[in-house]
């Protein structure tokens, strides 16, 4: 059995960005050194490591350097090549695995799994060619979204197909003409999110629900605990549970989820932290990066309750109008607003630069200064 990696040890982070950032900066307050391996030398979490290697996710002389010294490798991006993770699994004991992420990373596998272990998930068809999307509209019914099997986040890679007068083969070829999968609408109340924390010895850590809310298929805003009731919390907990023993996930998993008329179907997962789980950073007894690394660790797993309702909204590029700096001190002024910012240089749009959390006496309380706060800038 793996022992433990104790503070004071090495954590490797495979990628660079805000949530490899952020799991840093806990691993640092927990006394580890950091490493980080990302394809951009001006990644953000690269500031917060103690070392930096630039290079290919298939530089396997990079990824030796990278590997040697450290105890423990985990990873923040969802679309590292599996291969890169079996490489430096050969070395360092590496967490989520290769074939965690291959599952995640790929929507085909994904809602295989899914079906497979008997997760309730949208009904769903794998169509290769326009013919077979034509044979599985059919069969799934409208309204439907086609969605590409790899590389899919952020609502990128899909086409919603509302009625049978849609475009099928404008659809198709949108998606690129690989492989897709062809899912059926579900008509959602509520969208959530679970976060769920597994060692290498099989103990467990489940959150409360957040609630989220898009803009433009991006994270707006995200409101702990969701407003739903305590048996559908109940229920979306012990499905995130369930599917961590399913897939023997060692670290950390968000699952992405709709309610349905105080149902649950499983929409999405990723084998990482999530920007729904921001907000626990602040607001809950562990945040979701500190648990990341106890898990990855194989440390006790820390308590997830909520400190407080809590709403974290998402800054992002537009925030930066004609690219200058918001005035950040209206933010600060807020005696319980946190100000979280990744650093990463250039301002584009739909860009992920930072976030807040607010936490207040109840959610709509949250909510409602998260969103002046937001407004303000
Ligand atoms: P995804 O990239 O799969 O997480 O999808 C992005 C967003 O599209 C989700 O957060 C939902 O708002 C919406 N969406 C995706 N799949 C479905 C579906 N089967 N039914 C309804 N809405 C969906």
């Amino acid at each position: 059995m793996e022992r433990p990696l104790q503070p004071g040890g090495t954590i490797g982070i495979l990628g660079g960005g805000q949530l490899g950032r952020m799991s840093a900066i806990a691993a640092r307050r927990l006394g580890y050194k950091v490493r980080t391996f990302d394809p951009s030398a001006g990644a953000c979490a690269a500031a917060i490591a103690d070392e930096h290697v630039t290079a290919d996710w298939s530089d396997t002389a990079a990824l030796t350097r990278f590997a040697q010294g450290c105890g423990r490798v985990t990873l923040e991006f969802e679309n590292i090549p599996p291969a890169t993770v079996e490489f430096v699994a050969k070395s360092v004991p590496c967490h989520p695995s290769a074939s965690v992420l291959a599952t995640c990373q790929n929507r085909r596998r994904e809602k295989e799994f899914l079906r497979a272990s008997g997760i309730p998930c949208a009904n769903f068809a794998v169509v290769s060619s326009l013919a077979e999307l034509q044979a599985a509209v059919k069969s799934i019914g409208f309204p439907c979204v086609l969605k590409t099997a790899d590389f899919g986040y952020d609502g990128k890679g899909q086409v919603k197909l509302p009625t049978a007068e849609a475009d099928l083969a404008a659809a198709w070829a949108k998606i690129g003409g690989a492989v897709g999968v062809l899912e059926a609408w579900v008509p959602f109340q509520m969208e959530i999110s679970v976060l769920v924390a597994r060692t290498v010895d099989g103990r467990t850590a489940v959150y409360d629900p957040a609630e989220n809310i898009h803009r433009n298929h991006i994270l707006h805003l995200s409101l702990s605990p969701a407003r739903i009731p305590a048996a559908t919390a109940d229920e979306a907990r012990a499905l995130a549970l369930s599917i961590a023993e399913k897939i023997q996930l060692v670290g950390l998993l968000a699952v992405e989820m709709f309610v349905q008329d105080g149902r649950i179907v499983v929409n999405e997962l990723a084998p990482r932290p999530h920007n729904s789980g921001h907000q626990t950073f602040d607001a809950n007894e562990t945040s979701q990066f500190e648990q990341h690394v106890r898990a990855v660790c194989g440390l006790p797993l820390g308590g997830t309750k909520p400190l407080a309702p809590s709403a974290m909204v998402n800054l992002l590029g537009d925030v930066w109008r004609n690219g200058q700096e918001p005035d950040w001190t209206k933010v600060l002024a807020d005696p319980s607003a946190k100000l979280h910012l990744y650093d990463k240089g250039q301002a584009a749009p739909g860009r992920k630069m930072g976030h807040i959390t607010v936490t207040a006496p109840n959610l709509e309380e949250a909510m409602r200064r998260a969103e002046a706060l937001h407004a303000a800038l």
